[in-house]
Formats: structure tokens, C-alpha cells, sequence
């Protein structure tokens, strides 16, 4: 599907979202252009509302713009099938949530094993692979035990090596430290800047919290469903 490698991995173009018709019609984004290449690690930032959850969303190929384009490696999602966008997903993005999403009844290496069982990958290296990406987060001590016995700051870095478990080319985050108290945080935010630095892992995250932010190499902020381009100020004396 992906011939040559374009300039950006991911490009918005005058990409709206909006819904309902007629008088009832509200915009959640009203023309974004956004334009992010392969390496950057970009927050985003913006008032409750303002539309970064629809971003993610056309992001990661969970929802497709009403008019305007979301090109991916290239490649304009408006032309893809479900299917083909499922597995565009399933092959060049991971997802981090807030809320971890692990399955609870089933060990930290059999969660991380999970996209690549859906890849149809092979048990034996489906659980090499799984080994390998709980010890790039330091748990592979904690490889059979399930989310409930591990703490918020384990069970999220079990969702890390679940996303990065497949090789990605980028990674969303939405709010991935919004559970997690100031040192698990911290931890969290060093190993994405890590797997950015050393496997050039491209990485979306939303957050509220400056302290994370200012671990990303680039800060978008949303306004209204469009991206606030007013320069930063500096309050003057
Ligand atoms: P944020 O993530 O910044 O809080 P959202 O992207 O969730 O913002 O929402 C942007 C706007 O779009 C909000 O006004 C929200 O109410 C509206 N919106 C989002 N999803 C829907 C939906 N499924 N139906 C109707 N309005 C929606």
C-alpha cells in the first residue's frame, strides 16, 4: 500500500468534523491543517470541548473526517474501506489511555500478546515478542501477574509494551499520566521520550498538565476546534 516514503507521517487538511444537520450542525474541528513528520513527539493541549479527542480520533483511524483530508504515510483515509483502516491501525499505531484498558482477568505478558494474536503472529513468538517488550518497560518480573496485582504506574507500562509490542510507526497517547500520581508520571513520560529517541517511534499525546507536555519536542494548542496559532507570549513587564 506504501510505495515511497512521503514528508509527513501524518497531514490534516482543512480537515472538519461535524454533527448533526442542518440547524443542529456543531463542529468539533473546523478546518485543521496539522502536518507532523516521522520522530516528533508533539503534545497537544486545549480546553475541555476544543476538540483534541475528534483529532485523536481521525488520528487513529478510528472516525474519518466530514470534509477535508487526514493523509496517513500518504495515504488520503478517505478512500479506505473500515477493513482497510482497521488494518492500517492494527499495523502502524499504537494506543495509550488514560485508563490503561488492560484486561483484567488475563496476565500482563497475554495482554501485551494480544495485538500480536490479532496479527497472527505464532504462540511461541507472540510470546518471545510480548518478553521483550515487558522487559523494554522493566516488568518482566511481573510477566504473569494480572493488572489487579500490579500498580497504576505498572499496569500503564504494561499498556506501553502493548502498544509498542508490534512496532509502530506512531504512538497515541491520550492522557497517559491523568491517573497516575507526580513520580509514576515522570516514569511514564521517560519511557515514551525513550522509545521516540532510540526506536524514532513518533508519538501523539494529549494532556493537561505542562510538566508532561514540556517532555514533548512540540506543544499544540486547540481553541475552538481549530489549532491556536497565536505565537506564545511572554507577559510583558
Ligand atoms: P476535547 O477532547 O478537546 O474535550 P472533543 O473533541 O471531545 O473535545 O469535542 C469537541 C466538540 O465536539 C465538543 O463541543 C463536543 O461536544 C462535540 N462532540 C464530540 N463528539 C461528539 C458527538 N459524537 N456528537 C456530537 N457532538 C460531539
Amino acid at each position: 500500500m506504501i510505495n515511497t516514503l512521503p514528508e509527513f507521517v501524518i497531514e490534516l487538511r482543512q480537515t472538519v468534523k461535524s454533527y448533526g444537520e442542518g440547524e443542529a450542525e456543531t463542529f468539533a474541528l473546523c478546518g485543521v491543517d496539522l502536518q507532523i513528520a516521522q520522530g516528533e513527539f508533539v503534545a497537544i493541549m486545549g480546553p475541555s470541548g476544543s476538540g483534541k479527542s475528534t483529532a485523536m480520533n481521525i488520528i487513529g483511524c478510528l472516525d474519518t473526517p466530514s470534509s477535508g483530508q487526514y493523509l496517513f504515510q500518504g495515504v488520503d483515509i478517505g478512500t479506505l474501506s473500515r477493513d482497510q483502516r482497521a488494518l492500517l491501525r492494527r499495523h502502524y499505531i499504537g494506543f495509550i489511555f488514560q485508563g490503561f484498558n488492560l484486561l483484567g482477568k488475563t496476565s500482563a505478558i497475554e495482554n501485551v500478546e494480544l495485538p500480536l494474536l490479532y496479527r497472527g503472529f505464532p504462540a511461541h513468538e507472540r510470546h518471545a515478542k510480548a518478553m521483550e517488550a515487558l522487559r523494554s518497560v522493566g516488568l518482566e518480573h511481573v510477566a504473569h501477574h494480572t493488572p489487579g496485582e500490579l500498580s497504576g504506574g505498572q499496569q500503564q507500562r504494561v499498556a506501553i509494551a502493548r502498544a509498542i509490542v508490534t512496532d509502530p510507526l506512531v504512538l497515541l497517547a491520550d492522557e497517559p499520566t491523568g491517573n497516575l500520581d507526580t513520580a509514576k508520571s515522570i516514569e511514564v513520560m521517560e519511557l515514551l521520550q525513550s522509545f521516540n529517541r532510540e526506536k524514532g517511534i513518533t508519538i501523539i499525546m494529549v494532556t493537561h498538565e505542562h510538566d508532561m507536555a514540556a517532555y514533548a519536542k512540540r506543544t499544540i494548542h486547540f481553541r475552538d476546534g481549530k489549532i491556536d496559532t497565536l505565537p506564545e507570549t511572554k507577559a510583558l513587564p
